[in-house]
């Protein structure tokens, strides 16, 4: 037997497996998000139930072309509603969508195989229609109380 078939390759695990949230930096931090854009989606709650119910209507700045948003560095000054999410806020957003990245992993599950981190490819997501892409309307383009008509159910999240 030679050096070489005596060698074993230690494969690393990736960070989300051995990471916990809290001590990832911030490039593996932003590189979780799948920009599936589920969480651009405009939310309607219900006053009776409380329960929450997703559009297909998206926020003003969300480009439904390249599936993302068109400002993200200033997205909270340009949009006071828009959520940023943290290591600290993740566990307790319980709208986030059930196929969020941040969202399993805080869960302690598992990437899906379209995740780009686990494909490889930005693409995959689109390509497996689990995002948002080319699939929503510009909340500038649908009066507030017709938001209600466009109640949707996304890949991956739970009926209505
Ligand atoms: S739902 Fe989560 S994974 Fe999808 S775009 Fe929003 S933050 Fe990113
Ligand atoms: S500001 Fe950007 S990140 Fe925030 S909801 Fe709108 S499109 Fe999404």
């Amino acid at each position: 037997m030679d050096n070489d078939s005596q060698v074993n390759i230690k494969k690393e695990k990736p960070f989300w497996r051995v990471k916990k949230m809290q001590d990832m930096n911030e490039q593996e931090w932003e590189s979780l998000c799948d920009n599936c854009g589920k969480c651009c989606c405009i939310r309607l709650e219900d006053d009776d139930t409380g329960e929450i119910y997703i559009t297909d209507v998206v926020c003003k700045l969300f480009d439904s072309e390249s599936c993302k948003c068109t400002s993200y560095i200033n997205r909270s000054k340009k949009v006071p509603d828009c959520v940023t999410l943290t290591k600290d806020n993740i566990d307790k957003l319980h709208w986030m969508p059930k196929t969020c990245a941040y969202r399993l992993i805080s869960e302690g599950k598992e990437l899906p195989h379209y995740h780009h981190l686990v494909s490889g490819s930005s693409s995959t997501i689109h390509d497996e229609g689990m995002s948002v892409k080319n699939a929503v309307i510009s909340e500038t383009l649908v009066p507030e109380d017709e938001q209600i008509k466009r109640i949707v159910i996304w890949p991956g999240e739970p009926s209505v």
